[in-house]
């Protein structure tokens, strides 16, 4: 399939932190799912296409990459709001999920991807269970993403991470690589050092990265250091794993010599700025992280502790809870905002080829409507794009080079259909939970 993208403005993405370029009367070629040419539309070279976008001026721009997420949370959606974070887990959520079934996992992910390519997310790093479920709801909807079982282990049984072993080898590289799996221990609390040795082999032998929660509030911090002795980036480093691509979600606590140690490691953060603040989590300390030199990401963490996964409300939270903190304006830049959305995470993911719109990248490309009153006029784009910019301006979300949304339109979710079961198999999630608590 050749597909031609025309009538458009472009940012072929952030490639240096300072400014995002912009090419106005651009034009973007695609053969299969690659592109193939990005660029200004009277430079572009001739190219029979078989289909054509009229992108009406709208933006062009690198899809997003969620970069954590519990996709089939979306069925838990509002359950334990405002509780504190041990009873949001221990009285709301790990109750229900006892009851978790595979329809309910497949109908929570394919709510979730479909909530995903509304907002333009192109690909997400998640980590659950049941995750054959996901792997096939992200083979059939055409979406990408990096997927991981999430290992506990209390007993050093390490019995957790066989799953997570036999979703490497059914799923790593599956449907044209679209599908890629990772390791995933859940934290450093739910994990015994015997399983996290073992998952640090297993990242040698398989060659994937390990996908981890890492300090995500006071009680983690202080609990790995009366725990280990360290702090949980210290422990992490000294079991070695650090040498290995690393994707830490959360961290919040983190002391100088954290956020030196992520810097010297190319460990990749994974913030979640909307799922910190209401869980009470606190605020991690992403321009001191970024003015060291450590790779930032974002993501929207799963629902329940959200409420959605529009990835665009992230983006403009950021760069203001740093300006906040710091009392600092200067600090965290579009490009920097941008960039965390787009390129980093895209490489996190193991792609090389991902988050930019260049010839020979993975054509990821999301279409963003400029014309709304709340992006009027367009005195600087740049700014209008991260602070001005609402996730329901994406018009278009193409993934692999495949159109997966467009004007309201899903190609290959019926999204009547969706809504319908994920919220019947809720219901009967939340009915087989009440059931067992009255037993
Ligand atoms: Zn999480």
């Amino acid at each position: 399939m050749r597909t031609r993208i025309t009538n458009i403005i472009m940012t072929p993405g952030v490639t240096n932190e300072a400014h995002i370029p912009f090419v106005y009367d651009a034009e973007i070629l695609i053969e299969d799912s690659l592109i193939i040419y990005a660029g200004k539309r009277d430079e572009a070279p001739v190219f029979e296409a078989d289909q054509t976008i009229d992108g009406n001026g709208a933006l062009a721009m690198p899809g997003l990459c969620n970069m954590h997420t519990h996709t089939p949370m979306t069925l838990l959606r509002s359950i334990g709001s405002d509780l504190p974070l041990d009873r949001w887990l221990n009285e709301a959520i790990w109750p229900v999920e006892k009851h978790l079934t595979d329809d309910a996992v497949r109908a929570g992910t394919d709510l979730g991807i479909m909530e995903m390519l509304r907002y333009g997310t192109t690909s997400f790093n998640d980590m659950y269970m049941r995750m054959d479920m996901e792997a096939e709801a992200v083979r059939d909807s055409g979406m990408r993403a990096l997927l991981g079982h999430g290992v506990v282990d209390f007993d050093e049984s390490c019995s957790d991470l066989l799953p997570n072993i036999a979703l490497i080898e059914k799923w790593n590289h599956a449907a044209d690589d679209r599908i890629r799996v990772a390791l995933a221990p859940h934290s450093e609390g739910a994990t015994t050092q015997k399983v996290m040795e073992k998952i640090r082999d297993a990242a040698e032998t398989y060659k994937v990265p390990v996908h981890v929660h890492v300090s995500e509030t006071r009680l983690d911090y202080e609990g790995g250091i009366e725990r280990r002795g360290l702090t949980p980036p210290q422990y992490l480093d000294k079991l070695g794993l650090l040498e290995y691509p690393v994707l830490a979600a959360h961290c919040v606590w983190f002391t100088d010599e954290d956020i030196e140690l992520f810097a010297r490691k190319g460990a990749v953060i994974l913030h979640n700025p909307v799922s910190n603040l209401k869980l009470a989590s606190g605020v991690a300390p992403i321009a001191k992280m970024l003015k060291a030199g450590c790779k930032v990401t974002i993501g929207t963490d799963g629902v329940a502790s959200n409420n959605n996964l529009n990835l665009w409300e992230e983006i403009k939270l950021m760069p203001m809870l740093q300006k906040g903190v710091t009392l600092d304006p200067t600090v965290v830049s579009p490009a920097q905002t941008i960039a965390a959305a787009t390129s980093v995470g895209a490489k996190a993911l193991g792609y090389d080829n991902l988050g930019l719109l260049k010839p020979g990248y993975l054509a990821d490309i999301i279409l963003m409507d400029l014309s709304g009153a709340h992006m009027a006029p367009c005195n600087d784009l740049e700014s209008n794009l991260v602070y001005s910019a609402q996730g329901s301006d994406v018009v278009m979300t193409m993934v692999h080079g495949k159109v997966l949304y467009r004007n309201g339109e899903f190609t290959t979710l019926d999204a009547k259909l969706v809504t319908e079961r994920a919220s019947k198999e809720a219901a009967l999630l939340l009915e087989r939970a009440e059931k067992a608590k009255n037993a």
